[in-house]
């Protein structure tokens, strides 16, 4: 079993200056940081795009290590190749549950420890809200030991946050939109069990667009969180909630599609009743604004209705799901290079 203790360090802020840093929450970037990493971002998609080599000589000699205690496709696929295409290697257990030493009943502690004896860099997935803290604040204390100090990337951490997930979907908004002034982000599905709309919903704020607003809709007993609705009200960001579609929705200016997080749910009962409360389909799209953004950050199941209904969706110009996924990808080379070497790319 994986036993975490619950950390309460707040992580460090970027402040300008990503090295050696570790990335666990949103909370650490300001509209500044974003910035910088949104320009490296683009500018790192230009020179892969352009098979630019020396873009794989940004991180040559690093190791990245990855820890996945949970199941991934697109995180652990875009990290491995962020790394790779940056020049460096890639070491892990992506499957960890199965295959690392917590099988044997090795705790986070020692598991991170041992990745951080080898690596420069880990990325982890984790099944607990707050272990990615809690992993930063161990590696922390083994720069006595190694005199190395490796850094933390949160790939997910339960039902709390994956900052990289909302860095890569906010970079994919700004690349259609230009600007989130204005602009209503409708944020759809299963918002109390998902880490997606939690840190994206911190990060709209940290951007601070005028007049942008959020826009709620889920079952009731599938809320925001409180304390996420509350700090955006707290930074002047409008929000509304609701629980069936409405109008608001179909005029946003970004809809942003959640899945239904069955494996959270402690009854499947509950899951069975709730499961088809908001499903996006073909017709649903047709009825909402041309200059919408469908974003969804997959997996995603029957809340886009059938595989007939998911191909009719995809062929549609606003759904922007595969730009997402390559967007992470860049957005997570760039965070790479940075906090790794600090480099101007
Ligand atoms: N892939 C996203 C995540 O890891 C969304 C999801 O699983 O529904 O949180």
């Amino acid at each position: 079993m994986l036993a975490i203790v619950p950390s309460a360090t707040a992580p460090e802020p970027i402040e300008g200056d990503f090295l050696g840093k570790h990335i666990v929450s949103v909370g650490q970037f300001c509209r500044s940081d974003l910035d910088v990493l949104f320009d490296a971002t683009s500018s790192l998609r230009t020179r892969v795009r352009q098979s630019d080599r020396g873009v794989a000589e940004i991180a040559k000699g690093s190791v990245m290590a990855l820890l996945f205690f949970e199941s991934s496709t697109r995180t652990d696929l875009s990290f491995q190749s962020a790394m790779r295409r940056l020049g460096g290697e890639v070491v892990g257990v992506s499957n960890g549950i199965r295959f690392s030493s917590a099988y044997k009943g090795e705790d986070l502690h020692d598991t991170i420890r041992a990745a951080g004896c080898y690596a420069d860099v880990i990325t982890l997935r984790h099944p607990v809200a707050g272990s990615c803290r809690l992993a930063a604040r161990y590696l922390g204390r083994l720069d006595k030991k190694v005199g190395r100090r490796p850094i933390l990337i949160n790939a997910g951490d339960g039902v709390g946050e994956h900052p990289t997930q909302a860095l890569l979907d906010l970079f994919t908004i700004l690349d259609f939109k230009e600007s989130l002034d204005n602009t209503c982000i409708s944020m759809v599905g299963d918002l109390k069990h998902g880490r997606t709309v939690h840190s994206l919903a911190r990060l709209v704020c940290a951007w601070g667009a005028r007049g942008a607003s959020l826009h709620l809709l889920s079952p009731p007993d599938l809320r925001m969180p409180p304390e996420v609705v509350e700090m955006c009200r707290a930074s002047g960001v409008e929000v509304s909630e609701a629980s069936r579609i409405d109008d608001r929705l179909r005029e946003s200016g970004v809809i942003y599609w959640t899945r239904v997080q069955e494996e959270r749910f402690e009854n499947p009962a509950d899951y069975e009743a709730i499961k088809d409360d908001f499903v996006m389909t073909p017709p649903l799209l047709r009825s909402c604004s041309p200059h919408t953004l469908l974003m969804h950050p997959l997996p995603r199941k029957h809340e886009m209705g059938t595989r007939a209904d998911h191909d009719e969706l995809d062929a549609d110009d606003r759904s922007v799901f595969f730009q997402q996924m390559e967007n992470g990808m860049f957005v997570r080379m760039a965070l790479l290079a940075k906090v790794l070497s600090g480099a101007h790319v």
